[in-house]
């Protein structure tokens, strides 16, 4: 497949493919795995010297375990996950507020996972090696510039360099390939070489701290919880390991979120403290789970800034473009960061494999997935599903209430919820009725 040729030295490497991806994170790992099933040659280029499964919890909602399932991974997602049951909103007195079913328990052919992002991304990484090859990932490469070919050369052949760095700055050798996917993450470099002059993400005025804590399973096993309100302090817990020890304890992630007027630092690994969030929790003690103490007997604290970036008006320069949180970085508050990427990868394989691989089919994927996403970066950060805390904190005016439909109905609270499903495209009908990308 490959017939790329180095221009400058005018050889082919071993290192030279059809698809130059750049980031082994979720997005770059799961468009290996689609183009490998669309027999499409890949190889991509990760920064890191050691890919590690560093993070905390995500959601992957039944869109994207759809793309998972097509992709022959849902035994090996039940491996490491929890299948989420249900969806579930308190106020910070613990009083109920809205529940619904989640995943297959809601009628979708697909489940919804809570996972750790370590375990998903090495769940990938393993994939991707055993099905493409040990050499398909190539760690220590980080990519800094791209150049574009200015025209076909004599056997009507045009492509892209890719020029990258090992951790100690050094230059690699330069890899040439037919078109290149940036990857790269919230900090990418190929994004920057598309828009100079775009100024750092976007501060959501929220920080968050996250952890993981041992626990006994609390609610269904399953639960989703998500309470309280950003402003005094809300939370949001899920198991995302089942059966971790004898005592069948699960490993359950948490994510205080406060509106702070600084933002944290935006570095994914970076400790948090605990005074710096625990006050808004500490007498938050339900029937059903000690969050103080969840909070308290943490593993390990990690902070960071919410953060988005506007919306872009396209990814795409000719045969390079971007994908998952390189094009559209979104505030965390819908489960859509990695599900979104994961579809981007999907469609993107989809657009190759029917237009080829050139310029035609970036445009295609640029034409659909930019206007699909500009909606769900936009509606996380005005109403995305955890509007429903808002509504029942601004309507209760804080304060406990013995009933919630006193405050607001369950046809309302249930608006919220479904719109916010037709916007990221996981509306039940929709997802049955949708051809698959490939
Ligand atoms: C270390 C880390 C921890 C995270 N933890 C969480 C979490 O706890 N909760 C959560 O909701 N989201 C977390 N995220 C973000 C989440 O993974 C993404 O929002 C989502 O999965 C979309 O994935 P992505 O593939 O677009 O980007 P990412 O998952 O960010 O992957 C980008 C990849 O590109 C690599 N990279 C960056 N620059 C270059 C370069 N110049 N050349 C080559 N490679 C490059 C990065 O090392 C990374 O592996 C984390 C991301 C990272 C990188």
């Amino acid at each position: 497949m490959d017939k790329h040729t180095d221009k400058r030295t005018d050889k082919r490497t071993d290192k030279d493919t059809d698809v130059i991806i750049v980031g082994a994170g979720v997005g770059g790992l799961v468009l290996a795995l689609s183009l490998h099933q669309a027999g499409i040659a890949c190889r991509v280029y990760e920064s890191v010297r050691e890919i590690k499964p560093l993070g905390v919890g995500i959601n992957l909602l039944p869109h994207a375990a759809r793309e998972l399932d097509e992709l022959g991974l849902l035994p090996a997602l039940d491996r490491v996950g929890v299948r989420t049951k249900e969806s579930i909103f308190f106020t910070r007195h613990g009083q109920f507020i809205y529940s619904e079913p989640a995943g297959q328990a809601a009628g979708y052919a697909w489940p919804q996972y809570s996972i750790h992002r370590g375990d998903l991304q090495m769940t990938l990484l393993a994939a991707v090696r055993e099905r493409l090859g040990e050499d398909s990932v190539c760690v220590d490469h980080r990519a800094v510039r791209v150049e574009q070919d200015e025209s076909e050369d004599a056997s009507g052949n045009a492509g892209v360099t890719v020029h990258m760095t090992d951790s100690a700055g050094v230059e690699r050798p330069p890899v040439r390939g037919a078109i290149v996917v940036g990857c790269d993450g919230i900090h990418s470099a190929l994004r920057k070489q598309l828009y100079p002059d775009e100024g750092a993400p976007r501060y959501s005025g929220v920080n968050m701290w996250r952890g993981v804590t041992r626990c006994k399973p609390f609610l269904s096993g399953g639960s989703m919880v998500r309470a309280g309100w950003l402003s005094i302090g809300k939370m949001v817990i899920y198991p995302i390991r089942d059966n971790i020890d004898a005592d069948g304890n699960q490993l359950v992630n948490w994510v205080a979120e406060i509106e702070s007027p600084e933002p944290a630092v935006r570095d994914w690994t970076r400790q948090g403290r605990l005074e710096d969030f625990f006050p808004a929790f500490a007498d938050w003690h339900f029937d059903w789970l000690d969050v103080a103490a969840l909070i308290r007997n943490a593993d390990a604290v990690l902070e960071y800034p919410m953060v988005d970036q506007d919306p872009l008006p396209t990814w795409t320069r000719g045969r390079m473009t971007l994908l998952g949180d390189a094009a559209h970085p979104m505030v965390p508050r819908g489960s859509n960061g990695a599900g979104q990427a994961i579809i981007d990868a999907r469609y993107l394989a989809g657009q190759l494999k029917r237009l080829g691989l050139g310029p035609a089919a970036l445009q295609e994927y640029d034409r659909a997935r930019v206007a699909a996403t500009t909606k769900v970066v936009l509606t996380n950060r005005s109403n995305p599903p955890d509007a429903i805390l808002r509504e029942a904190y601004e309507r209760s005016h804080d304060r406990p209430f013995d009933r919630i439909e006193d405050i607001i109905s369950r046809d309302e609270l249930q608006g919220i919820s479904d719109r916010y499903k037709q916007v990221a495209g996981f509306d039940p009908a929709m997802l049955a009725a949708r051809p698959s990308f490939l």
